[in-house]
């Protein structure tokens, strides 16, 4: 049980178990011979990895120590290879095609748009892609070039079929955005040295190299900037079975067994996003205890004590049901008094919670806002 906004309680989920009765024994601890496999991670690239694996489980931790060590273990978990990376079967098969027809004519791959909510893989595409080029990945963010110069400094750093990766692209300042114009079309940049009368202008040329630009949002994306990219890619939700794969991989890497039934009831209660998927095994490989077996009852049991009900909705989920519900009499309403009812922003209503819900046919959009669909009711009761 849990509170809804107004304050009464409601069910989180099937709430089936106590956290008693999840954990089988204590925590799990790694076992300090970690099946690495095929999804361990360049040893160069994480040289810490190791280390805090062995550590882990080995006494109290604090909160920002288990979140480094959740992030180490993301990337450890990061595929190293296409064949690895399951799922998004179409997009990846054309990429293959793209990239493998780059090589043979000895040219880099088009400028490559991704486009898909949080978490579905477009940073370790871009990672694999790199791999695939034979050439470096730099990575950076739309936020973080404030200034032309910003990039400017990225670019003259680029090698032959280097790939650079900017995350969150729709949110380039305008005056960074135009220089990436000529850098993408024609490989050069025009950088103004000094200033007032005695400035002049120099032009760089900059190697072939293949920009990756990853948004969430790719209506916020300029008609120059999107015209510019050769290649436009959309990543789907990932569907139970992918997911189940996934995490039967991720489990087999961090060293532990699990049924495929666990697998396929993780997977479907995941929101279809890889990364919430492997969070959740690792929280369910906590409630697992040493070395067990995990099965279905202890994925449902871990998922019910973290507040993930039967339709895979966490806690922010299921209150923005619950606030379009009992506030707006199940809409319609407008996204900035949803977010303001949410204490959320504004970004976060539209990128992280919304995409899942209507894709879900939970909630769907009409010109006078959003709305509550029957099925949309119906997640908010618990299943019998
Ligand atoms: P995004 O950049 O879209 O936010 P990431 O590429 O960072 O997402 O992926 C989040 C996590 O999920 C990473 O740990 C990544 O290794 C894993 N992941 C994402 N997609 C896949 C996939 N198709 N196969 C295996 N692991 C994946």
């Amino acid at each position: 049980m849990g509170n809804n906004a107004a304050g009464t309680p409601f069910h989180w989920g099937k709430g089936v178990h106590s956290q008693q009765d999840c954990l089988q024994n204590s925590p799990q601890e790694v076992p300090s011979t970690l099946s690495r496999s095929s999804l361990s991670p360049k040893p160069q690239e994480h040289p810490q990895a190791s280390h805090q694996d062995q550590n882990h489980g080995s006494g109290p931790e604090s909160f920002p120590e288990l979140l480094r060590a959740d992030e180490t273990l993301d990337r450890a978990l990061r595929p190293l290879s296409f064949d690895d990376f399951v799922g998004q079967d179409d997009l990846v098969r054309n990429l293959r095609i793209f990239i493998q027809a780059a090589c043979i004519r000895g040219e880099s791959l088009d400028h490559v748009l991704l486009h898909g909510p949080p978490g579905l893989g477009k940073t370790t595409l871009a990672h694999l892609t790199a791999t695939a080029m034979k050439g470096s990945l730099r990575t950076t963010s739309g936020p973080v070039l404030t200034k032309p110069g910003d990039l400017a400094a990225l670019l003259t750093q680029l090698q032959n079929h280097d790939v650079l990766f900017i995350d969150e692209i729709h949110r380039l300042p305008v005056a960074v955005e135009e220089l990436l114009y000529s850098a993408m079309e024609d490989y050069r940049i025009d950088i103004l040295l000094g200033q007032g009368p005695h400035a002049r202008s120099l032009q760089l040329t900059l190697p072939p190299f293949t920009l990756i630009g990853a948004t969430t949002r790719s209506g916020l994306l300029s008609a120059p900037l999107r015209d510019r990219f050769g290649i436009a890619l959309a990543l789907e939700f990932y569907n139970p079975a992918a997911l189940s794969d996934l995490i039967m991989r991720a489990a087999k890497g961090l060293g532990f067994a699990l049924t495929p039934e666990a697998a396929r009831c993780l997977a479907q209660r995941s929101r279809g996003t890889p990364r919430i998927a492997l969070r959740l095994l690792r929280r369910v490989r906590d409630f697992g205890g040493n070395g067990a077996m995990i099965d279905d009852a202890v994925v449902d049991c871990a998922l019910n004590q973290l507040g993930i009900n039967d339709y895979g909705l966490d806690r922010l989920d299921q209150k923005y049901l619950h606030v379009l519900q009992r506030f707006f009499g199940g809409g319609p309403a407008g996204l900035d008094t949803l977010a303001a009812a949410l204490s959320e922003t504004r970004d976060t209503v539209e990128d992280v919670i919304e995409p899942y819900l209507l894709q879900s046919g939970l909630i769907m959009r009409t010109p006078r806002g959003r709305k509550l669909t029957d099925r949309g009711q119906r997640a908010l009761e618990p299943l019998s």
